[in-house]
């Protein structure tokens, strides 16, 4: 009997635990830790930002549906990962052993990069529910005293979708509010192009957004370094295509956010052969640290390389259905190694994803991930606003269920396509 530990219980930790627990036989123990006792569903949480969901609408305690399928529940944070010694020390001074261990702890924040970055400094943040929290009681202040807005992505992010989301999802509450007239907006990313998304653009992204950003008068500055950021000013060099500074502008808001840099956890940091220098767990193409094989990594924890340099350091997204399909590999290749056989299965690591934008949206369709592609699709329409709230409740309702991919799901999305896993060559 081997003991499976799931780190992490967010948009990539629980699907694992769902997905293993259908895969390996019951005599194996899964096991899932978190620092959290709830679940919550991350792309809901610009909504929560704005005030179009509440927070206990996209959270989900963990217990009852782990312990509904069999799965083992510790909460606690991780304070150092030992994969020389097989265990997890925590904060309270516990210690959990492991057989085998999957790395799914999403994103550290990496706001003190940047002096004045984030909610404990001057811009609000969207990527996680306490956050969103923070940063709708500022809305609100906000829309009774409206000003500029400076919205987007710093220095070395990598998740660009939600930061373009937020824009499209404040300008249409503001046009709600008949206030938008009273607010200049600028989006300012470390993206070379607009549309970019840390992917080397998706189809016509690039035309695309340009295209409802002009639509929604928001004005734009790419190849943007944030210097600083003070109560109610942004210092930001705009650099050139060799990353020579261009131009300094100060722009002044009264209401920011910015996605900030990503790195891997704190109890992660430095683990020799786990980690590359920013904390994300190296992996192979079967999502298995070279170092450490009875190691796994799946979601924003892992490292995958740019697929370019860019004037601007950015990195490359890791999305859901991709995080999910990852999942599923670690699954198969956990249930090999435990019958003694070579881990085979590798993620398609596909990019599908739909962009809100209040009113209407953006879908796309990237296969593989990064170019050249098989499938390079992107599309505009009220249809992807409805698609993403449909999203949001079929998410909610799977991982209160415990499923994993259900039937439909599967020909829906292999009827575009879409798989989990690479054929077998
Ligand atoms: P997370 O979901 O962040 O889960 C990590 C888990 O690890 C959390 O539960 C955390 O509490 C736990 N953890 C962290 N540290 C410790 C510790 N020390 N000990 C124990 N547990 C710990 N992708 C899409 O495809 N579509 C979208 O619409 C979309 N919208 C997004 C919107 C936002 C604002 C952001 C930030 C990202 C979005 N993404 C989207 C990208 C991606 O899907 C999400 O970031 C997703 O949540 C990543 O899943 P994950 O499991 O890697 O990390």
């Amino acid at each position: 009997m081997a003991t499976i530990v799931i780190l992490g219980a967010g948009l990539g930790g629980m699907p694992m635990a769902f997905e293993l627990r259908e895969t390996l036989s019951k005599d194996h123990r899964i096991v899932v830790v978190s620092d959290k006792d709830y679940f919550h569903f991350v792309p809901s949480n610009p909504w929560v930002a704005i005030g179009w969901r509440e927070p206990e609408a996209i959270k989900i305690p963990l217990q009852s549906p782990l312990s509904g399928k069999g799965v083992e529940l510790v909460v606690g944070a991780a304070q150092k990962v030992d994969p020389g010694a097989n265990c997890i020390e925590l904060h309270n001074g516990d210690s959990i052993s492991y057989d085998h261990l999957i790395i799914a702890t999403g994103p550290r924040l990496a706001f003190e990069e940047i002096p004045g970055l984030g909610p404990d400094g001057y811009t609000q943040s969207i990527c996680h529910i306490d956050h969103a929290i923070k940063a709708n009681q500022k809305w609100r202040e906000f829309v009774d005293d409206p000003g500029p807005i400076v919205v987007g992505a710093v220095q070395g992010a990598s998740c660009f979708g939600p930061a373009y989301e937020f824009a499209f999802i404040m300008d249409r509450d503001l046009r709600k509010r008949r206030i938008r007239d009273k607010v200049p907006m600028t989006f300012v990313t470390s993206e070379p192009y607009i549309g970019h998304l840390g992917l080397g653009g998706v189809g016509d992204s690039k035309g695309m957004l340009e295209s409802q950003l002009r639509q929604r008068h928001i004005d734009w500055v790419c190849n943007a370094k944030v210097e600083s950021v003070g109560e109610n000013l942004m210092t930001v060099m705009e650099v050139d295509g060799d990353g020579e500074n261009k131009q300094r502008r100060e722009l002044p808001f009264k209401y920011a956010m910015m996605l900030p840099a990503f790195t891997g956890i704190d109890a992660l940091r430095d683990v020799e052969g786990l980690v590359n220098p920013r904390g994300f767990v190296v992996i192979d193409k079967h999502q298995r640290n070279p170092t450490y094989p009875n190691v796994w990594g799946i979601g924003v924890a892992v490292a995958i390389a740019p697929r370019e340099n860019t004037p601007v350091p950015t990195g490359v997204p890791k999305t859901g259905y991709m995080i999910e399909s990852m999942a599923t590999a670690v699954a198969k290749n956990i249930q090999a190694t435990l019958a003694g056989a070579d881990p085979k299965a590798e993620a398609t690591w596909n990019a599908v994803c739909l962009a809100d934008m209040g009113d209407t949206g953006i879908a796309f369709v990237a296969i593989p991930q990064l170019p050249p592609r098989n499938v390079n699709w992107m599309r505009e329409g009220k249809w992807v606003h409805v698609a993403k709230v449909a999203f949001e409740k079929y998410f909610l309702l799977k991982i209160r269920k415990g499923s994993t991919e259900p039937l439909f799901e599967r020909y829906i999305l292999k009827a575009f396509g879409i798989e989990r896993l690479k054929a077998p060559s």
